[in-house]
């Protein structure tokens, strides 16, 4: 079976071709325009999308040296995401699936982050076994799932206010890094000492979120000290993002350590963009030792956004013939196991 996978629900275009699961291409068009900005533009998002998508799948086709009558069945998110995104995607996947007549496949975008880890790869062939708990982690959401079966998911906590991406991005900024800040603080927080600024933590009931107060914390801790020594900030920057980063992964492991508690279950996938972060894998790795859990973190090119996370939870569904029909449409807001 081979799959196409289109992604276009945010600021990166991409495409990937699929083989049952394992992945023979994988072809991502990130969208250097947002950088100038600070954050990502919607507008200027689903321009670039328009521009690239039909580029980025002949070259995901060309790469997995598939043809495209080969294909049988196609791919898309649906939601959740920015609309303009994912109208381009989505009308694309229409429109291909009509012309070739296959099968059609809505995709909830956080869905594919978690079956990510079902992609069969030469290297690492372990996947998590069900029922295990899921924490996404990425620039959009925060949330720990209950993973049941595949498309039988369960939300036990979310944030509710900021992503844990948003956290390191809107905390980047505030020391004047560039966006996506994420990556440049976990640079930095490798070479500093966590223990040297303390920031509080929220106290939030049960295995809910809370980031925006971290952030406003940061930020007065910040206008605190420039006030005494302008140049705080240049001196002290892998302090500071080793003692930010330090707490955002207090946060999440005191959660995690939660679910963990109330479910009984210690098979642990993490997925999304901050999965990346080094310091989450070192945690993971004694959270294994000390608490006796199985982690699984998807290759870091499945983590961000991608289409192969696309490719992987449709060919889910074309095994239990789940299609869509050509009525579909995007959905900006798209709740799990809706
Ligand atoms: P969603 O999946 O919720 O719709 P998204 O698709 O925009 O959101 P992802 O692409 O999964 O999010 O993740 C992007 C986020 O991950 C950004 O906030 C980015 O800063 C963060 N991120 C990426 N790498 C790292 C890292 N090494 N350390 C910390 N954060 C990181
Ligand atoms: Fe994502």
């Amino acid at each position: 079976t081979y799959i196409l996978g289109i992604e276009s629900s945010c600021d990166d275009t991409s495409a990937a071709v699929l083989c049952n699961k394992k992945v023979l291409s994988n072809v991502v068009a990130t969208q250097d325009i947002h950088r100038q900005y600070g954050g990502v533009v919607p507008e200027l998002a689903s321009r670039a999308h328009q521009q690239n998508i039909v580029p980025v799948v002949h070259q995901a086709l060309a790469k997995a040296n598939i043809d495209k009558k080969d294909l049988s069945a196609i791919a898309f998110t649906k939601g959740p995401g920015l609309m303009g995104s994912l109208l381009v995607g989505t009308s694309f996947a229409k429109s291909l699936a009509l012309g070739l007549d296959i099968p059609l496949i809505a995709v909830n975008h956080m869905e594919a982050h978690i079956l990510a880890h079902f992609i069969e790869d030469d290297e690492n062939n372990r996947e998590p076994s069900f029922p295990f708990l899921a924490m996404t982690i990425s620039g959009g959401h925060t949330q720990i799932v209950l993973v049941k079966d595949f498309f039988d998911m369960e939300i036990l906590g979310e944030t509710l206010d900021d992503a844990v991406g948003e956290a390191f991005d809107k905390s980047a900024k505030l020391m004047g890094l560039p966006y996506p800040g994420g990556p440049l603080v976990d640079k930095h927080a490798q070479q500093g000492n966590s223990a040297a600024f303390n920031f509080p933590k929220p106290k939030v009931e049960g295995l809910n979120f809370s980031f925006s107060g971290l952030k406003t914390s940061i930020l007065y801790f910040l206008q605190r000290e420039t006030k005494k020594n302008p140049d705080f900030v240049a001196e002290n920057i892998d302090d500071i993002c080793a003692s930010v980063q330090n707490t955002i992964l207090d946060i999440l492991m005191d959660k995690l350590q939660l679910a963990v508690q109330q479910t009984g279950i210690n098979e642990i996938a993490i997925g999304g963009g901050v999965a990346a972060n080094s310091g989450i894998r070192t945690r993971l790795k004694e959270a294994e030792e000390q608490l006796g859990l199985h982690t699984y973190i998807p290759k870091f090119q499945y983590c961000t956004d991608n289409a192969a996370m696309i490719g992987i939870t449709g060919y889910l569904k074309y095994r239990k013939g789940q299609f869509s029909n050509q009525s579909v449409a995007a959905k900006a807001r798209f709740a799990i196991g809706s």
